[in-house]
């Protein structure tokens, strides 16, 4: 028998859905380490897996994919590398930057599924508000000490956000590289990280092959032995939901090389482009938003603007405004959808 030959017998399961798929997974712990590895057994055509941090030692007892030889060296690219031994027909991305530089809209956008395996507050709500931004789905998973919540999140719905309180969106988190923090948080055990990794796996794929999703949230506890569907409300409060209009995007050529100087030619005399989080460097740029605040020859990905990233325009002066930019690459696709 062929490799996914048995997959065929399987109600619902559509192999060449899922090699055409692309997922980006945010998030390469014990959780993302799971998800991550059935997704590709399952014969996901592209992964695209994003952590800046690196394998510690307290990730061995919990992360399949990582070894004692792997400590120090970058999560995403020590799974990437054993998920291609795995499965050779998946095409694996490493990205090594914070969530924001790592994975641009466009992308997002583009991705057939977006999975969040983050273990922050500050970092889920900023991916959810990236998704919600481009219209993505984002299936979402969360541990806890016997069980946890796989949520999915579909662009016109609530989201992530919509069921903390005001309080909690705006609570500043540790970072999100945080696997060893000052203090220790209880971190999920092998056992339940396969569990909800797992659970998150199932989804994503049975959304993949478009055999229908299941319930939006649902809740499991292994203590009480139970399962169980949560409804999430729309917090009309919530402030995630800004949605970029297509209409406003206009796609510029992009290559690993390219400078703000670049993008000068396509802004008019009174319009600046801005960055999403602050610019690296040294005072007065550092903390700006303003790409003109930068060199004009250093390159944007040293800049920290993700590869096929959407930026906004703003208009100064007397017509105030704003539109976007999004950096195709070069020669490729990078019409708005
Ligand atoms: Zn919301």
């Amino acid at each position: 028998m062929g490799r996914f030959d048995r997959h065929a017998l399987i109600a619902g399961w559509d192999q060449r859905r899922l090699a055409e798929s692309t997922v980006v997974l945010c998030g390469v712990g014990a959780l993302g380490n799971q998800c991550a590895q059935a997704l590709a057994l399952a014969g996901v055509g592209r992964l695209v897996l994003c952590d800046p941090d690196e394998v510690s030692e307290s990730n061995l007892s919990r992360a399949p994919l990582f070894r004692a030889a792997d400590i120090g060296r970058p999560k995403a690219t020590v799974a990437a590398r054993r998920l291609t031994k795995l499965s050779p027909v998946t095409r694996v991305d490493a990205r090594t930057a914070p969530l924001v530089s790592g994975v641009g809209l466009a992308e997002l956008r583009d991705a057939s599924l977006v999975v969040s395996c983050l273990d922050s507050l500050a970092a889920r709500l900023q991916l959810a508000g990236r998704c919600l931004q481009t219209g993505a789905p984002l299936l979402d998973g969360g541990t806890s000490a016997w069980g946890g919540e796989i949520r999915l999140y579909e662009p016109s719905g609530p989201c992530f956000g919509c069921g903390l309180t005001a309080r909690d969106r705006a609570a500043q988190d540790d970072p999100w590289a945080c696997a060893d923090a000052v203090v220790p948080e209880a971190g999920a055990s092998a056992p339940v990280s396969a569990l909800v990794g797992s659970w998150l796996a199932v989804t994503a794929v049975r959304l993949l092959c478009g055999a229908g999703s299941g319930p939006g949230v649902v809740r499991v506890d292994a203590a009480g032995g139970t399962a169980a569907p949560v409804t999430p409300r729309r917090d009309p409060d919530c402030p995630l939901h800004t949605p970029i209009p297509a209409g406003l995007v206009a796609p510029v050529p992009h290559t690993v090389l390219s400078t703000p100087a670049d993008l000068t030619d396509h802004l008019a005399p009174e319009e600046t482009v801005m960055t999403w989080a602050p610019l690296p460097g040294s005072a007065p740029t550092r903390a700006s938003t303003r790409l003109a605040d930068a060199p004009p020859g250093a390159r944007l990905a040293d800049l920290g603007v993700a590869p096929r990233e959407i930026l906004p325009v703003l208009t100064t002066g007397r017509t105030r405004g704003i539109r976007y930019l999004e950096l195709s690459e070069a020669g490729g696709k990078g019409t708005p959808r």
